[in-house]
C-alpha cells in the first residue's frame, strides 16, 4: 500500500493536530452530532436511567477520541455512563431498538483509535463501574468492574502478598476493561505474559442486550469454546465486558536491575538476542535509543550522556536474580556494550522505571508523533531496529526507537510535522515501511496497541484471505446489527 493510499486510510476531514490529552472542543470535531436517520432521539432520551446520559455537545466532545493520531474524529451523540450491569444492558437495548452505533470507552489511552467515536455514536463510559468487588487468597482469584485502573488492582493484591503481573505503560490511568479489549502488554511481558493470561472469566452485554457469562473460577476448565478469549481483545467489537475474574501469582522477590549502555543501536539489538540465547530468567528487557534517552533526559535527568546510542533496561526478580544479571552482563559485554550498572535498590529501580515510562510523553514533546507498535520474533528485533534507523535516514525523519525488546514489541516512534504536506507523507510512508518490515521478519502489525481505526487496512495483510473471513462471521454473529464499535478492527 502506498503512502497516499495509508493517507486516506488514516485520516478525515475532522482530523485535528491538537495534543489529544487536550480537552478537544466541540467546533474541531466532525458532525453531524446525529445522523440524519436519528430518529425522535428526544423521545429516546428520556427512556435512559436517570441521570446516565449526556448530549451537551461541549460535555460529549471530551469522549470523542483515545490517544492516537492520524485518526478520524468525531463528535459523538451522547456518553452514557451506567453505574450496573443491568444499566449497561438497558442503555445496549435502547441503542438497539434505535440503530445507534456503541463504543466503550475505559480511560480513552488507546493508542490505535479503538475508542474514537463514530459519528452520531453513543459513547459508553465504564467510569462508574470502578469498584474491585472480591480478592479471594485461597483461590488467589481478583473480581473487578471493567472501569477499575490497573494499577489500583495491582497495589490493592499487593497488600495481601498476592501479585496482578500485567503493567502496561498506562498502568496509573488505563481500566481493565480497556485492558482486556486491547489484551494490553507492558514491560513485563517477557516473564509473565499479557492481561489475557490472567483473565479467567468474563460477564459481558451483548449488542441486544442480553447478559452472558464466560469462563470460571477453576484453575482448570474445558467446557465449550473459549468465550473469554474470544473477547480478550477485541476491542468493544464484540460485546461490552462488565465484570472481569483474573488469576493471581504470589508477589515474587524484589528485583534486582541493571542498565546497559552501547554505542549503536545494532549493538543493544545484538544483546537482546544474546540475553535470550543464553537462557537468562529477565522480568524486563526494554530498550532505548539515543533519541528517546534524550528527549526523557529533558525531562527526568537520569545522566545519560550524548555518547549513549542505546540502553537496555534489565530487570531479574527470580530467586537466583543476582546470577540472572550476571548472566546478562557477561551477554551485554559479548555485545559490546560500553557500561553496565547493576543495582539491588527498589528506590533506584523504581526512578528508572519511572523515567521509562515518560518514553512517549517525553517523545511527544519533539514535535507530532505517530507511534507503531510493531512486535517481531526476539532473534530479529536487531534487523527491526536495523531498518528503522535506515528509513529514518532515507525519509528525513527522526524516528524515536523505543518498547518491549525482550518480547520483540517494539515503538518505533516517528517524529513529524503535521502541518507540512511532505513531512506527513513521508511520515506514512515511514509507518508503512517499519510495519511492513515486521511482516517480512515473521512479526506482527501490533504486539499491544491493538488495530483499532490506525491498523485496519494493514490487518488483510497479516491474516490470510479466510482467517479474515472468519473474523467478519464471527463478529456478525455477535452483532448483527454492527452496532458495536463499527470501523473499529476491521473496516467498514
Ligand atoms: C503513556 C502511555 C503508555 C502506554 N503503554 C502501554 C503499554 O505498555 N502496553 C499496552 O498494551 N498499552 C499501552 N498503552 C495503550 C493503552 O493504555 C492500552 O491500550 C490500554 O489497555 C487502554 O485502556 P483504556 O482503559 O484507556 O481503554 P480505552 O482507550 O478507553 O479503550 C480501548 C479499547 O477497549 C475497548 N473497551 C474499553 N473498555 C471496554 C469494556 N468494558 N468492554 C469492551 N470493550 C472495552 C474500547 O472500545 C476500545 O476499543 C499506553 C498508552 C499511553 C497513553
Amino acid at each position: 500500500m502506498g503512502a497516499e493510499e495509508l493517507t486516506e486510510t488514516m485520516t478525515g476531514p475532522a482530523q485535528q493536530d491538537e495534543a489529544a490529552r487536550q480537552v478537544t472542543k466541540a467546533d474541531d470535531l466532525a458532525g453531524p452530532q446525529e445522523p440524519t436517520d436519528a430518529g425522535d432521539r428526544a423521545g429516546l432520551v428520556a427512556r435512559f436511567p436517570a441521570g446516565v446520559l449526556i448530549t451537551a455537545p461541549e460535555l460529549v466532545a471530551g469522549y470523542a477520541h483515545d490517544e492516537s493520531r492520524l485518526t478520524q474524529r468525531n463528535l459523538p451523540w451522547a456518553v452514557a455512563s451506567p453505574a450496573t450491569t443491568d444499566e449497561v444492558a438497558q442503555c445496549m437495548r435502547l441503542a438497539a431498538e434505535a440503530g445507534i452505533p456503541v463504543v466503550v470507552r475505559g480511560a480513552g489511552s488507546g493508542l490505535s483509535g479503538a475508542a474514537n467515536a463514530p459519528a452520531g455514536a453513543m459513547v459508553l463510559s465504564t467510569h462508574r463501574m470502578a469498584s474491585i468487588l472480591e480478592i479471594d487468597t485461597i483461590d488467589r482469584l481478583a473480581v473487578v468492574q471493567p472501569g477499575v485502573v490497573t494499577g489500583a488492582l495491582r497495589a490493592a493484591v499487593s497488600e495481601v502478598g498476592l501479585f496482578y503481573p500485567p503493567d502496561p505503560g498506562s498502568v496509573a490511568f488505563s481500566t481493565m476493561g480497556g485492558n482486556v479489549a486491547t489484551n494490553a502488554g507492558g514491560m513485563c511481558c517477557v516473564k509473565y505474559g499479557v492481561t489475557g493470561d490472567y483473565v479467567v472469566g468474563l460477564e459481558a452485554v451483548l449488542s441486544d442486550g442480553r447478559v452472558m457469562r464466560t469462563g470460571r473460577r477453576t484453575i482448570k476448565g474445558v467446557a465449550g469454546y473459549d468465550l473469554t478469549h474470544l473477547l480478550v481483545g477485541s476491542e468493544g467489537t464484540l460485546a461490552i465486558v462488565t465484570e472481569i475474574t483474573v488469576r493471581l501469582l504470589p508477589a515474587p522477590a524484589g528485583a534486582a536491575t541493571m542498565v546497559a549502555m552501547f554505542a549503536s543501536l545494532s549493538d543493544a539489538g545484538r544483546a537482546v538476542a544474546a540475553i535470550g540465547e543464553d537462557a537468562v530468567d529477565t522480568s524486563m528487557l526494554e530498550l532505548l535509543d539515543r533519541t528517546t534517552l534524550g528527549a526523557i533526559e529533558r525531562k527526568a535527568h537520569l545522566g545519560f550522556g550524548d555518547d549513549v546510542a542505546a540502553a537496555l533496561i534489565v530487570q531479574s526478580d527470580a530467586p537466583t536474580s543476582a546470577d540472572q544479571l550476571a548472566a546478562a552482563e557477561a551477554a551485554c559485554r559479548r555485545c559490546d556494550a560500553t557500561e553496565v550498572v547493576v543495582s539491588t535498590d527498589p528506590d533506584e529501580a523504581d526512578l528508572l522505571l519511572r523515567a521509562r515510562r515518560l518514553a512517549l510523553p517525553a517523545l511527544e514533546e519533539l514535535g507530532d508523533r505517530l507511534l507503531d507498535d510493531v512486535c517481531v520474533p526476539r532473534s530479529r528485533v536487531v534487523d527491526l531496529v536495523e531498518h528503522i534507523q535506515r528509513v529514518g535516514i532515507e525519509e528525513g525523519l527522526e524516528i524515536g526507537v523505543f518498547g518491549h525488546a525482550g518480547d520483540g514489541n517494539m515503538h518505533p516512534t516517528i517524529i513529524f510535522d503535521e502541518s507540512d504536506d511532505a513531512s506527513r507523507t513521508a511520515a506514512l510512508r515511514a509507518f508503512d515501511s517499519i510495519t511492513a518490515c515486521a511482516l517480512r521478519l515473521g512479526g506482527t502489525i501490533t504486539g499491544e496497541h491493538g488495530v483499532g481505526r490506525l491498523k485496519g487496512a494493514w490487518l488483510s495483510r497479516e491474516l490470510d484471505p479466510v482467517s479474515a473471513e472468519m473474523h467478519a462471521r464471527v463478529r456478525r454473529a455477535l452483532d448483527p446489527q454492527g452496532l458495536l464499535n463499527p470501523g473499529c478492527l476491521l473496516p467498514g
